[in-house]
């Protein structure tokens, strides 16, 4: 639901709020009202609806604009704002349903109230499906959003060029039909159909793009020029897609363009060749997090499409030998700056933004040659596979190093990150919590390791079976690397030991 209103001076403003950061799905982003169907917005009436389904799309949005909000969408008896609060929160404890209400107060939804403002699926590669239909609706002066505290937070009026200008500062995130509508309420401005007050025209704007009609968009601005290109790889579940990053916007790096399969490198190519022919844009360079092949398996192809060299860590360049020809060796502090006046021109960002500057910063642990890359202007880490956004990273003793995924993680709390995008997932929001909490939950995970040896586990079925008993039994194999990384960190550290008949033991024991 898309709250609109006119200001006093006669400039449109929306109401939007920022999800909860503790919220599991989004959380810290900012967003439109609105949330899930119940089954009891099927049996509400509405008027002017077209069918069933129009009348139970509009009975959720007031519902919930109600419940999250405090406001009522629907002629009725409910004007007065201290019995409308009293009521919602009898309905927020289940004391009353919304049917009541409507019934109580005489409340009429009527369809024209809601403009249809198009319909979202999620993009490929995010863990929770969602089906969204958004609505415009107008709020007079009458009511004013008072936010149930428990998801929504810092509830604002906004103006289009506020938030866009908030979004180019990296001070926001949205996802991608938060700013496709807040574009859309920009052009609505800027050509004049606001002032006529023209939702026909709104609504309209709001269609004006593939994703508005049901298509999954093929990509995520997370900021300007910051653009996430999910490819479905062979990966590890519940993964099944890799991130690829575009930074820039006429001189293009590219990270880790992933998808070894011919029809996502196909999608990820046509995309590149739009950018080209609007904006003569070109890949200047492909960098690569690490050598795995769910990060490395389309770069030959792009690498030799765009005739675009591809940088990576030495490590990693000798770990791809005979694979992946690299022509610029990455080390810790490498950095390259990309021009953003483009955007500027095309008036997508203040002309006082200083562009993009990527710097690779050198993170063993998940792999020996890892690098994230780190964007000074955005506040953006790229990550790779050092932290993810869905699932969780596999540290392997053959291919990595526990103690140095640890010391990894500990630097990365050095910089000032605004925002994690990670090789998979959806971008997070709050960088250090996420770090912290994963160097929490290693430390964890070792000290119960030590206390299983020290309560007799000498082998690492034993501390697997101890130390994972709450984890589902097809995931013990990739547990038992998990145990070995740990023990090849605690033996070095001469904290453990292995005895001569080849069982473990630490090494303070008698
Ligand atoms: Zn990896």
């Amino acid at each position: 639901m898309i709250l609109l209103r006119r200001d006093p001076t006669g400039v449109w403003r929306f109401f939007w709020a920022k999800r909860a950061e503790a919220t599991p799905f989004l959380g810290g982003y900012h967003a439109f009202l609105g949330g899930r169907r119940d089954p009891e917005d099927n049996h509400i009436p509405v008027r002017h609806a077209t069918d069933a389904e129009h009348a139970a799309q509009c009975v959720c949005a007031a519902r919930e604009v109600f419940e999250e909000a405090g406001v009522v969408l629907a002629d009725g008896r409910l004007t007065d704002a201290e019995t409308r609060l009293a009521a919602r929160a009898d309905l927020m404890a289940g004391r009353v349903t919304f049917a009541e209400i409507c019934a109580r107060f005489d409340l009429r939804i009527d369809a024209r109230r809601f403009t249809p403002a198009g319909r979202w699926v999620t993009p490929a590669g995010v863990p929770r499906r969602y089906d969204t239909t958004f609505f415009i609706s107008e709020l007079d002066f009458q009511q004013e959003p008072r936010l149930w505290p428990e998801e929504m937070v810092d509830g604002n009026w906004m103006t289009p060029s506020e938030a866009l200008d908030a979004w180019a500062r990296g001070a926001i995130r949205l996802v991608p039909p938060t700013l496709h509508s807040v574009r859309s309420l920009l052009r609505w401005t800027a050509e004049g159909a606001a002032r006529r007050a023209d939702f026909e025209r709104l609504s309209a704007l709001f269609h004006d793009h593939p994703a508005a009609r049901g298509e999954p968009p093929a990509f995520i601005e997370l900021a300007p020029g910051i653009v996430t290109f999910p490819l479905r790889t062979p990966t590890l579940p519940p993964a099944t897609h890799t991130n690829c990053y575009l930074v820039g916007d006429r001189d293009l790096i590219v990270i880790d363009p992933a998808s070894p399969y011919p029809d996502e490198q196909t999608r990820l190519d046509a995309h590149l060749t739009q950018l080209a022919d609007q904006s003569g844009a070109r890949v200047r360079e492909i960098w690569l997090t690490h050598h795995h092949p769910d990060h490395v398996g389309g770069v030959a192809t792009l690498s030799r499409r765009w005739n675009a060299p591809v940088a990576a860590h030495p490590i990693t360049a000798k770990l791809l030998d005979g694979q992946i020809p690299v022509a610029r060796l990455l080390n810790d502090g490498d950095a390259c700056e990309l021009s953003a006046a483009a955007l500027v021109a095309q008036g997508l960002v203040p002309a006082t933004w200083p562009g993009w500057r990527l710097r690779a910063v050198f993170t063993p642990g998940h792999a020996r040659g890892h690098l994230c890359f780190f964007e000074e202007t955005t506040g953006t880490l790229f990550s790779g596979d050092m932290v993810v956004g869905l699932g969780s990273v596999l540290v392997d003793p053959d291919e990595g190093d526990m103690a140095d995924y640890l010391d990894s993680l500990q630097r990365l709390l050095g910089l000032p990150m605004r925002a994690i995008a990670g090789g998979h997932g959806p971008a997070l929001t709050a960088p250090r919590a996420v770090i912290e909490s994963y160097i929490a939950h290693r430390r964890q995970r070792e000290a119960r390791i030590v206390a299983a040896l020290r309560d007799g586990a000498s082998t690492v079925p034993d501390l697997v079976a101890t130390v994972y008993a709450d984890t589902p039994p097809a995931l013990h194999p990739l547990a038992a690397r998990s145990v070995q990384a740990h023990l090849v960190k605690l033996m070095r550290e001469g904290k453990a030991r292995r005895r001569s008949d080849g069982r473990l033991e630490l090494t303070d024991v008698a």
